[in-house]
């Protein structure tokens, strides 16, 4: 999960009750990528209201801020949490850059096989936002019943397959018998894959931080202005 910036202005349609073309819109605004997870074109994705619209929030249906793109597993874990373990979670709202999310919430995954990614808050004492977060982004990827904990797995799966490609890129610079003009191809690549658009950005965002301090990584990190 990162900070994203929501485009304006809201789709027409939605002043039409209708979520014609709103799908589109989220799916630029977020590169293609699931809100939560981070999954990159995902197989199947909808548009999720952040506020549910059942009990109470009927009147943020067709509301833009309210309106994000989900993949099926964040979408069915986040109804789950919510309806189950935690009726009053309360979110950080990605869109809103007065808190920087890979500031406040570590991810951590080595791109190990086997391994279980770990999300935890970077504070000792984190507001109840940053801790209902941690929780179901732990959910998540780390979910252990039902049918939903395979479809975790297979996440989980992703990302260690994301984070060894961008561990490969870092060796080849590192370690690359190559000349300048293909070194700085691989730079490039790396820069790519720590771009906002690049799937599960935050681990590989924290992974640049945990193992590559004041490097010149360090200087390819997405910047997240705080408001
Ligand atoms: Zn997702």
């Amino acid at each position: 999960m990162i900070n994203i910036q929501r485009t304006t202005p809201a789709p027409p349609s939605l002043a039409s009750e209708s979520f014609t073309g709103v799908k589109e819109v989220l799916i630029k605004m977020q590169f293609n990528k699931c809100y939560l997870c981070e999954r990159k074109d995902p197989d199947t994705s909808q548009i999720e209201h952040f506020i549910p619209t059942n009990n109470g929030g009927e009147e943020l249906q067709y509301v833009w801020e309210n309106l994000f793109l989900a993949c099926d597993h964040c979408n069915s874990i986040k109804n789950n949490v919510s309806d189950k373990k935690k009726p009053t979670l309360s979110l950080l709202v990605c869109t809103d850059f007065s808190t920087i999310i890979t500031d406040a919430i570590h991810f951590y995954c080595e791109g190990k096989p086997r391994e279980k990614v770990v999300i935890t808050p970077v504070l000792d004492e984190p507001c109840q936002n940053v801790l209902d977060t941690v929780f179901l982004l732990n959910s998540i990827f780390n979910y252990h019943s039902e049918s939903l904990a395979f479809d975790a797995k297979v996440l989980t799966d992703e990302v260690i397959k994301e984070m060894k490609k961008l561990l490969d890129l870092l060796h080849d610079y590192e370690f690359g018998s190559y000349t300048p003009v293909n070194k700085e191809g691989v730079l490039m690549k790396i820069t790519q894959e720590l771009s906002v658009e690049s799937p599960f950005t935050a681990f590989k965002i924290w992974y640049i931080k945990r193992n590559f301090e004041g490097s010149e990584f360090m200087d390819l990190l997405p910047r997240f202005v705080k408001s």
